[in-house]
This record gives structure tokens, sequence and C-alpha cells, in this order.
């Protein structure tokens, strides 16, 4: 029997002023709506702020995943002051300098154009949650062996 799939938290920055906060909330809702489902977890980020407690509690017990749109790194930061360091915080321009692709320039109304952007920032999310998930269920089976 395998092990139980580990629930990863995905904590988008939720940015309204930057295309960037665009391109992270898509990107967000493809790994926990389509591409990984069963594994993550959403962590709202205006409530964990305001002191959701159970927003908290899940990403003090779980690893987390922050995705920010820019250098003040909100989401980085909120997490690791309120529940823990973040096993990953993925920064969107790195992302996509990365994969030579430009920032959309628009805030809403995304479509093919803006497609490559969340598409490459997806697929780093959902190799951010395998690492994660690799590493804690190796952590598991360590324990278990004690
Ligand atoms: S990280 Fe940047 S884009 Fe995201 S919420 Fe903070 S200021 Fe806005």
């Amino acid at each position: 029997m395998g092990l139980p799939i580990a629930k990863i938290g995905i904590v988008p920055c939720s940015g309204e002023a930057l295309p960037a906060g665009t391109v992270c909330r898509l990107a967000c809702r493809q790994v926990l709506d389509k591409l990984l489902p069963s594994q993550t977890v959403a962590i709202c980020l205006p409530l964990f702020i305001a002191g959701g407690e159970e927003e908290r509690r899940f990403a003090t017990r779980h690893p987390t995943i922050t995705v920010d749109g820019c250098e003040k790194r909100c989401a980085a930061k909120a997490t690791e002051l309120f529940s823990g360091k973040p096993v990953q915080a993925l920064l969107i321009p790195d992302i996509l300098r990365k994969h030579g692709i430009p920032m959309p320039a628009r805030l809403r109304g995304f479509g093919a154009g803006e497609e490559a952007a969340v598409r490459v920032v997806a697929e780093e999310i959902v190799r951010a949650v395998d690492a994660a998930a690799a590493q804690t269920q190796t952590q598991e089976s360590q324990h278990g062996a004690l």
C-alpha cells in the first residue's frame, strides 16, 4: 500500500494592481482545479492575514508553496510570519524571465496572448508541488521506519 498523498498548501499573492497578480491567480487556479486537485489546497492570503485560524493551522501543519507577483513578496512574508517558512517561494517575474516570456501588459481580459505566461507559471508550481510531496513522503517514511 502506498503512502497517502501529501496535501500541499498553495498561497497566491492575490495581487490586484499588477498583471502579475492576474497571472498568479489564474496559474494557481489551473493547478488547484485541473492539474493537481487532489494534492493541493488553496490558502486565501487575505483571510490568512486577517487571522483565519483554519488557514494558519493548515499552513503550520502542511508544506506551503507561495506564489508572488512582485518583489514585495506578500504571500511569502505573510506565510513565514504567521505559520512557517514556505518550502518554495516562487516569484512570477523570475519564472517568466527564465522562460523568455514577457510579462502580460493587461490586468484582466486575458486571452491567447497571455496564455503562455499563465501556463509556464502553472507548470513551475506543479514542479514545486511534486518536489514538496516527494520530500514529505520521504520524511514520513523515514519517521515510520524509526
Ligand atoms: S506580491 Fe506584489 S503583486 Fe502580489 S499582492 Fe504583493 S504587492 Fe501585489
